[in-house]
């Protein structure tokens, strides 16, 4: 190894610092300290595109299981970049059906299938979804009749699709893991849910789009960790060229930050982190009414959630 590589890989360990172990072993149903690890894959907010940050998506993974929750612009690129291969994704959680929450989904169900993935992709989402499924599998009958029937012969197993319309209550529960999913408020677009993952006594919960909701606050109580996001403002949204109306609409479904603040007040978790939209100016908001600690978000930040609570920055976002 020459000294240019040495340099980098003391640079990148220096970044993620006493973490790195703790990152790198993996969750085995049998580990002496049973944990939650959160990567929040990508953070922004809203359909543009943005360059150099993900559209919202988030990977918990505990004991052994691997859990998506939305998959915006990105996801699998971002997957890749944490080294988890796209074949590992095959439970993925849909907060509502806005596009900028599931632009990924034709990128998982079709990249995961052609590089191994032989379990068929489950999704859970709001009505809706398996009707959707059932489309993207017709949208893309020509691709998966070629490499399923006629050239690679992959397994039809890893093509097919196991979709659920989900009702407020738990969705999934196996190997220690459990995934309740809860009524938000996203205006009009209903039914759109928050999810709460418990497993090995530690929780995090992550509020979809909303504003500020009561419901929410009932579910997330007592989690270790509370994933909100947080709105454009008006005047960000005119920049974008939506009008004046539209703006106000938008602003309306999504909660501001000050209000962000009282739900991480109320909830009271050890950590509160803001997604799809959110950064420092949002921190200093709520935090004039949550005393606790709060991250701003950003693309591939790792929470680790054990005994302590442990937050790392990847590399990757740190040159950006
Ligand atoms: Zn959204
Ligand atoms: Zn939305």
């Amino acid at each position: 190894m020459g000294r240019i590589c040495v340099l980098a890989f003391a640079l990148f360990a220096a970044t993620l610092g006493t973490l790195a172990p703790a990152t790198r072993e993996p969750f085995t149903a049998g580990s002496p300290e049973p944990r939650l690890k959160i990567i929040l894959l990508g953070v922004a907010g809203g359909p543009p595109a943005t360059p150099g940050i993900a559209g919202i998506s988030i990977l918990i993974e505990a004991n052994g299981e691997k859990l998506l929750f939305d998959c915006g612009r990105d996801t699998v690129n971002q997957l890749v970049t944490v080294g988890v291969n796209q074949r590992k994704i095959d439970k993925v959680f849909l907060t509502h059906l806005h596009s900028d929450h599931i632009i990924s989904l034709p990128d998982i169900l079709l990249t995961g299938w052609a590089l191994g993935r032989k379990l068929p992709l489950r999704v859970w989402g709001p009505d809706g979804t398996k009707s959707m499924m059932d489309d993207l599998l017709k949208a893309f009958a020509f691709d998966i009749h070629m490499r399923r029937d006629v050239d690679e012969k992959f397994p039809g197993e890893g093509i097919r699709v196991v979709a659920t319309d989900i009702r407020e209550g738990v969705v999934y529960e196996h190997n220690g893991v459990k995934v309740t999913a809860f009524l938000v408020d996203h205006g009009p677009v209903k039914p759109a849910f928050g999810y709460r993952v418990d497993a090995g006594g530690h929780s995090v919960a992550m509020s979809g789009d909303t504003r500020f909701s009561e419901n929410l606050i009932k579910h997330a109580a007592g989690v270790d960790v509370m994933i909100h996001e947080t709105g454009p403002t008006v005047e960000q949204l005119t920049a974008k060229g939506f009008t004046a109306k539209q703006a106000k609409q938008i602003v309306n479904h999504h909660t501001p930050a000050a209000q962000a603040g009282v739900v991480f007040s109320r909830v009271n978790p050890r950590l509160g982190v803001f997604a799809h939209g959110g950064g420092r100016a949002a921190v200093a908001e709520a935090s004039k009414t949550f005393k606790g600690p709060i991250e701003p978000g950003e693309d591939l930040l790792t929470i680790t959630v054990g005994d302590k609570i442990e937050v790392s920055h990847h590399a990757a976002s740190l040159e950006r």
